[in-house]
């Protein structure tokens, strides 16, 4: 059976109070998404999918092993958007940017790390992104999309430090799925005063 895992991190609140204003917003629009709740909306670095439960203090070690080369980063909410198009999108998000070269960095240690322990890298160029909610069936009419995603298209917010990496569990459950933290990293801050 295994342990549905991925690694992520938790959200500030600050930046929290904001995303709940726009998916707010956005479920007033008719578009045929299944809203994530907002609790649950979290940056996801890796998903590792099914883990044996002998191999989780494995991810542990490789994980402590790389986030400790890593201060804080630093995030803004950029704009919304949505994969992998707009006129057929299946997944709608917040994207971000800041500090996302060393995001990027921060997954290409780990899945260097975890391939030792049999998770194969993603290939695919690192996007990071907040997921809002996901398409049930396809627009109604394109324009709803267009509208959104010009409406949204720089959220500009202020920029929020994300300071824990965590090992989460994912029980996927008919109401949504129920998010365990397995394991947490805080992440260095002594570069914090310094940053601009
Ligand atoms: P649900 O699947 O019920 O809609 P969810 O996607 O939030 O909920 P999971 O499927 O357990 O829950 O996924 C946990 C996290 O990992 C989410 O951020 C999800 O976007 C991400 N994820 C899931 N599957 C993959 C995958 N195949 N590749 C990359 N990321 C994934
Ligand atoms: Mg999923």
């Amino acid at each position: 059976m295994g342990i549905r895992s991925f690694l992520a991190f938790e959200l500030p609140p600050e930046i929290r109070e904001q995303i709940r204003a726009v998916s707010k917003e956005l479920q007033k629009s008719n578009l045929p998404v299944r809203w994530v709740k907002v609790e649950n909306i979290h940056l996801t670095i890796i998903f590792l999918g099914s883990v044996d439960e002998d191999t989780v203090d494995d991810i542990k070690e490789k994980a402590t092993f790389v986030v400790k080369r890593f201060p804080a980063f630093k995030i803004r909410l950029n704009a919304v958007g949505v994969f992998p198009h707009w006129r057929r999108p299946r997944v709608i998000w917040i994207g971000l940017n800041g500090d996302i070269d060393r995001l990027s960095n921060l997954r290409d240690e780990l899945q260097k790390e975890l391939k030792s322990l049999g998770f194969m890298p993603e290939k695919r160029p690192f996007r990071p992104h907040l997921t809002l909610g996901r398409f049930k069936g396809p627009l109604d009419r394109d324009e709803d999309m267009k509208w959104i995603l010009d409406r949204y298209h720089d959220i500009n917010s202020d920029l929020y430090y994300l300071n824990e990496l965590i090992l989460y569990k994912s029980d996927l459950k008919p109401g949504g799925p129920v998010y365990t933290k397995m394991a947490t990293w805080p992440l260095s801050k002594e570069n914090l005063g310094a940053a601009p």
